[in-house]
């Protein structure tokens, strides 16, 4: 029974890829990469108010959003409550890294009710 198996494992193609060299097209509705789009993002705090992770952090007067993707859990919680359509998560894998990426932006253009100058 046990020859077998050994046999059987050595004459047969391992049950694992090796990713990053070759992966599997992910199923359908799989969430491995969040984007956000900097540009849009007005800093309301909205999706780090609703991520359970404590992934995001945003710092409105600061104008700074910073993201860990090491806390995340990639509920979509975050794409749901921003009502700009600034959070994605997309159908793809993040690559393996060495160390914990750090992804922050800041400074993205204020609303337009805030940019108008004051009228007196
Ligand atoms: S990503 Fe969306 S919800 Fe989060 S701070 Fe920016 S605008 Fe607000
Ligand atoms: S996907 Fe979920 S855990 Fe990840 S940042 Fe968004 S709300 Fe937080």
């Amino acid at each position: 029974m046990m020859l077998s198996r050994v046999l059987s494992n050595l004459f047969s193609r391992p049950a694992t890829r090796p990713f990053p060299k070759t992966s599997r097209e992910p199923v359908e509705g799989y969430r491995g990469a969040v984007e956000f789009s900097q540009e849009e993002c007005v800093f309301c705090g909205a999706c780090a108010l609703r991520c359970p992770a404590n992934a995001i952090e945003v710092d409105r007067p600061a104008k700074t959003l910073k993201f860990d993707l090491f806390k995340c859990i990639h509920c979509a919680c975050c794409a749901e409550a921003c009502k700009r359509g600034c959070v994605q998560l997309r159908s793809a894998y993040h690559p393996p890294v060495y160390q914990k990426p750090e992804f922050e932006f800041s400074g993205a253009p204020v609303l337009a009710a805030e940019a108008s100058p004051a009228t007196e």
